[in-house]
């Protein structure tokens, strides 16, 4: 299900088609379209007609010359649908609302220690939902669903947890988890999410590895605009790639030493500030000596692991999570860092770039995966 809700463009649908050129042209002609998409003009007009019916788009007040003629154009309806994108992270929740586009109508943070097994945990997700869609005045019919990203592997088929490893979710379905929630569904794994939420910010990027540096640090790769699950569903788990072989290494929760996870996550920087990655930026910016310390270790470790990465897939790397959402002004030491370990003369300025999404990327991700099945379904 996952890589079917993750394609996006590229239809042969005619109408998914003529709903993504309005979209990202807004507003467009009938004679534009049909010109641009090279479909037929009745094909383009029959699809117009749809949309309209569908409340979608609508046609527009101030009419454009086209070859000579006036033409009628037509407006991109992002308010007619939204979507719920809830992260629950180990020890808060996060909602967004959000439009078709994306863009970000509501959101709200709520402190809960993360227990998909209790009953009071999944009916306090379902009172903070509900007090979401009273407040936005969201009536059900208008609300296409909730995307749900959690930190465990996502099964193929979207209906239960693979691996909860973080926490003790392993087996935990979707049925299971949604049972306080009213609307229509979806599982996603938190890399997952937060590298969907990228792609919407990188219109023009085929291909990237997106690295999420957060409480864990994950990856997704993502080829031609689809994330890759590989194999074993394992694709991206670069939290476990090994960075240090020191037997002394850090230990891992996945019970092996030095591994990224064990270097590269947010709490390796916090700790300073008592689990406030905000506070810890602020001090490190003022020049305080511990802060600079720790930074300069981590550093050398995220460049050794991204130096890896690049040299595996020769694509573009996205710095996200909690820390690459943070880390802007200092990326240009970091990049310094991974050109001294490349070997040819590529870089890092090139293919080394911070998250363009905001804080709340995985829960924005999560949203956008249910506006992505339903424009696949237009
Ligand atoms: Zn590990």
């Amino acid at each position: 299900m996952k890589d079917f809700c993750l394609q996006e463009r590229g239809s042969s649908n005619s109408r998914i088609r003529t709903y993504q050129y309005i979209k990202d042209h807004n507003p467009s002609t009938r004679q534009e379209i049909s010109k641009n998409l090279g479909l037929s003009y009745p094909t383009v007009a029959n699809a117009v007609k749809v949309l309209v019916g569908n409340g979608l788009i609508v046609p527009s007040f101030n009419k454009q010359k086209t070859e000579g003629r006036s033409a009628v154009s037509y407006d991109f309806c992002s308010d007619t649908y939204c979507s719920i994108g809830l992260y629950l992270a180990q020890n808060k929740m996060t909602f967004v609302l959000a439009d078709l586009r994306g863009e970000i109508l509501d959101q709200k943070k709520v402190k809960a220690a993360l227990n998909l097994r209790s009953d009071g945990y999944l009916k306090y997700v379902g009172e903070q939902l509900k007090a979401i869609v009273q407040k936005n005045n969201i009536l059900p019919s208008n609300l296409l669903g909730v995307g749900i990203a959690l930190p465990g592997l996502i099964s193929r088929d979207g209906e239960y947890v693979q691996y909860g490893h973080t926490s003790d979710f392993t087996g935990v379905t979707k049925t299971e988890i949604s049972k306080y929630i009213p609307y229509k569904t979806a599982l996603l794994h938190d890399s997952d999410a937060g590298a969907f939420a990228e792609l919407n910010k990188w219109p023009d990027m085929r291909d990237a590895f997106y690295i999420s540096l957060s409480s864990s640090v994950g990856g997704a790769l993502m080829l031609d605009r689809k994330i890759v699950h590989g194999q074993d569903n394992w694709c991206g788990e670069i939290g476990h790639m090994k960075l240090i072989t020191d037997r002394n290494a850090g230990e891992c929760y996945c019970g092996h030493r030095g591994c990224f996870d064990t270097v590269c996550r947010c709490g390796v920087l916090d700790v300073l500030t008592d689990g406030n990655i905000e506070e810890f930026f602020e001090i490190l910016h003022a020049g305080d000596r511990a802060a600079l310390g720790l930074w300069n270790t981590y550093t050398d470790h995220l460049a050794m692991g991204v130096h890896n990465i690049h040299m595996l897939l020769d694509i573009p790397v996205i710095l996200g999570g909690y820390v690459g959402e943070l880390m802007k002004e200092d990326l240009p030491e970091l990049r310094k860092k991974i050109n001294s370990l490349e070997p040819f003369n590529s870089n890092a300025d090139d293919f080394v770039f911070c998250s363009r999404s905001g804080a709340d990327q995985v829960a924005e991700g999560a949203a956008l995966i249910q506006i992505r099945i339903f424009e696949n379904e237009i």
